[in-house]
């Protein structure tokens, strides 16, 4: 079997060796995860500002693939991402005007607390499910 490497980014993984890692490192799945991941770090409103700015990738849009990555200085937000984008966004202004009515509250620390908490629960599952188990016959 062989060890297995875990993408954070991706949230799965695949047995590791050099030829699968560099694959999935460079393939263009990966790419998106971990943009994504690292925009959930950021304002969203910012990242459209953002993107509304740039010209689109022509490369990007004709490759599906472009080699500046997300350092490139053109956008690769396809249409249908801007507008989903925006949603998150007018989504995001809601959740704020929720927050001030006193609602549970909803960012980026509890997302990661979840987060945390299903990764320790992977690791952890098996000997989980067999102490379920044990303590639903008492
Ligand atoms: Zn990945
Ligand atoms: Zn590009």
């Amino acid at each position: 079997m062989g060890r297995r490497y875990f993408c954070d980014y991706c949230d799965r993984s695949f047995q590791d060796n050099l030829h699968n890692r560099k694959k999935h490192l460079n393939g263009v799945q990966h790419q998106r995860s971990k943009k994504a991941w690292f925009d959930t770090f950021r304002d969203a409103s910012e990242i459209l500002a953002e993107e509304q700015t740039k010209k689109l990738c022509r490369r990007f849009l004709q490759c599906g693939q472009c080699d500046f990555g997300p350092g490139c200085r053109f956008s690769h937000m396809t249409v249908e991402e801007l507008g989903a984008l925006k949603d998150h966004v007018e989504a995001e202004q809601r959740a704020r005007e929720m927050q001030k009515k006193h609602l549970p509250p909803c960012n980026v620390e509890s997302w990661l607390e979840e987060r945390a908490k299903k990764k320790s629960i992977h690791s952890e599952r098996c000997v989980q499910q067999g102490e379920l188990l044990e303590q639903s016959k008492a």
